[in-house]
């Protein structure tokens, strides 16, 4: 067994744990100018050619040939420390385990909370609910809480479950092999360590990289460009000429949020989208302590909030008019009272049905759009110039600071890094169509390997941590049963796992994502491989217990083993007892 070393420091709450204040700056309109000519497209990057990726390839089999191979094995290697890795290690670190690691490639934990530092960055489930299930917090400041909050709420969380001498920060892993002899993983971490463990958890989120636009002359701007994913506090907005590109679950939080203290703020919109409102009052002290006193009270608000959303659901869900006209109703007719103006109304209005996009919560867009120092621009961008952003009607905005609010390279196809399984199977190759994984999990020749939030286990209607805790639940068993077992590998049988993508095709028919719109839901195919299309109490029942009968499973002998009825009683008891 593994001695844990010696726990590190958590780093000191960042940035955002109040949201940015709001100053009221005089209007001033951007300059419009002429078009001009557009620059000349730079010249292509030479192309590789095959001797070099030879050499190449050649030289990275011998630098892998030259890194030390550990005599340790790791029980298990969790891939990410956001919410789900974090929430596994916590999980295994409970059943009594020492014998893991949590690889991180930041220098800390919380993930997308960590790496998300963009005024006005929130949660839009209430933090009762978008929270771990065993951590109720009295000291939410809102329903909704921001970033900052949230980070300090997930380091607590590490602290508080004595995790950090169990992470491995800076440490990127880069590929990850099974060896079907020995039954165990080996994964290449960046900077050149190898690890071998006999399970993989792999919780590298689905937001990990941010979207780059890719709009032509972004290199001749002089001004600065920032990237909401990666928020750069250096660059100065105050009293600027701003713009802002994307108008979605982002560009709804970091508008209002700048809105104040800018001089102007061009938004430039795509697509209108479905908005309900958020009133988000501050807690009170007394509230607060009420929430100490009563953690039952806690607990029963987070129920009553988890029954609240699997209640909208259908109406999030399904594409059926019957299930349309309510929540389009309450959206329509909160755009008509917040926005005076018909014009402004005609753009702020969404084209296509609701839910098929992302439904936005916010209380504060439709304000923002209303005040003097804002414009909502919906005619296309042709590219950016050195001053600016020149439009497709030849218009030109003058600018200082230019805002890309266009979201995350969502990974609905590919694997997350690269793995190779039985019979050296490529999961890049598996996925390259789109991610696919039995209960969202497993998939077959990529054995004793777990993914947390991977397909088709999104949230359509409600917190990703629901999600996410059943999972953790789940990849236990599997664990605790292979180990008790003397299992070499556990390996999901093929038929089971295209049954279960069946199901998920079939009921992706139903859904509303499928109506017509362009979505991060949908995979180049125009598959949703994303979203889980069912309630969640019901994705919970279906993988509250690990069944070993839905998979291959290899002895030490290398010989397949049945499961006898003891082994399934023990996965029973392990269900009953999480
Ligand atoms: C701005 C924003 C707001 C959101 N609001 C909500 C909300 O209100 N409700 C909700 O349900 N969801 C929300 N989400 C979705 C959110 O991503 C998930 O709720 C949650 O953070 C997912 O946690 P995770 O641990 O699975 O992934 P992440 O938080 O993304 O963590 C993954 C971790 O893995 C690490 N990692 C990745 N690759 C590697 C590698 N190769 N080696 C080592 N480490 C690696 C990353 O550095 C990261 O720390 C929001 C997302 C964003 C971006």
């Amino acid at each position: 067994m593994t001695t844990p070393e010696k726990t590190p420091e958590a780093p000191a709450t960042t940035t955002q744990d109040e949201p940015t204040t709001a100053t009221a700056k005089p209007a001033a309109k951007p300059r419009v100018t002429k078009p001009r000519a557009a620059a000349k497209p730079r010249a292509a990057a030479s192309k590789t050619t095959s001797a070099a990726t030879t050499t190449k390839s050649a030289s990275t089999a011998k630098a892998k040939a030259a890194l030390k191979m550990p005599d340790e094995v790791l029980e298990v290697a969790v891939i990410g420390s956001g919410f789900s890795g974090l929430g596994m290690g916590i999980r295994l670190k409970k059943a009594g385990m020492t014998n893991f690691r949590v690889f991180e490639k930041a220098g800390d934990v919380g993930g997308t909370w960590r790496d998300n530092v963009y005024p006005g960055c929130a949660c839009d489930v209430k933090s009762q609910l978008y929270s771990y299930s065993f951590e109720p917090s009295a000291e939410w400041s809102n329903a909704y809480a921001n970033q900052g909050e949230i980070l300090k709420y997930i380091r607590h969380c590490a602290t508080k479950y004595g995790m950090y001498p169990f992470m491995r920060f800076n440490s990127k892993v880069l590929e990850a092999t099974f060896n079907a002899e020995k039954g165990e993983w080996l994964l290449i971490i960046e900077g050149g360590e190898l690890v071998r463990a006999k399970n993989v958890v792999a919780a590298p989120g689905p937001f990990a990289d941010p979207k780059d636009p890719h709009i032509k002359g972004s290199e001749n701007f002089k001004g600065a460009i920032i990237h909401t994913a990666r928020w750069d506090n250096s660059v100065e907005l105050k009293g600027k000429r701003v713009a802002l590109i994307g108008t979605g679950a982002t560009g709804v939080q970091v508008g209002p949020a700048i809105a104040p203290e800018v001089a102007h703020l061009t938004v430039f919109q795509r697509t209108a989208n479905w908005i309900m409102p958020r009133p988000n009052p501050d807690l009170t002290e007394a509230e607060k302590q009420e929430s100490r006193d009563n953690p039952l009270k806690m607990k029963l608000n987070r129920l009553s909030n988890y029954w609240l959303n699997e209640a909208t659901a259908p109406f999030l869900i399904l594409k059926y008019d019957a299930f349309k006209s309510v929540p389009s109703k309450i959206s329509n007719d909160y755009r008509k009272r917040k926005v005076k103006d018909p014009e402004l109304l005609k753009k702020l209005t969404p084209n296509y049905k609701f839910g098929c996009k992302r439904v936005l919560v916010s209380s504060d867009w439709y304000p923002t759009m209303q005040r003097e120092n804002v414009t909502l621009e919906v005619t296309g961008i042709k590219q950016i110039t050195p001053t600016g952003i020149e439009m497709v009607d030849g218009q030109h905005v003058d600018l200082d600071v230019i805002i890309f609010a266009t979201g995350y390279e969502v990974r609905n196809t590919g694997a997350p890094f690269a793995v190779h399984g039985l019979n050296n199977a490529s999961l890049d190759d598996k996925w390259k169509d789109g991610a696919e994984a039995f209960d969202g999990i497993a998939t077959n020749n990529f054995p004793n390997m777990y993914f947390l939030v991977g397909p088709f286990t999104g949230p359509g209607h409600t917190s990703v941590i629901a999600y996410a805790e059943a999972q953790i639940d789940y990849v236990w068993q599997a664990i605790e049963l292979r180990k008790q077992m003397n299992l070499k590998y556990i390996t999901v049988k093929p038929s089971v796992e295209a049954s279960f993508v069946k199901t998920m095709d079939q009921r992706s028919e139903h859904t509303v994502w499928k109506s017509g719109c362009a979505s991060w839901y949908l995979s180049p195919n125009g598959r949703n491989n994303v979203l889980y299309p069912g309630f969640n109490a019901e994705y919970r029942m279906r993988i509250m217990r690990f069944n070993p009968a839905n998979y291959v499973l290899v002895g030490a002998n290398d010989q397949p083993v049945k499961p006898s009825l003891r082994d399934h009683l023990s996965t029973v008891k392990m269900a009953l007892t999480a």
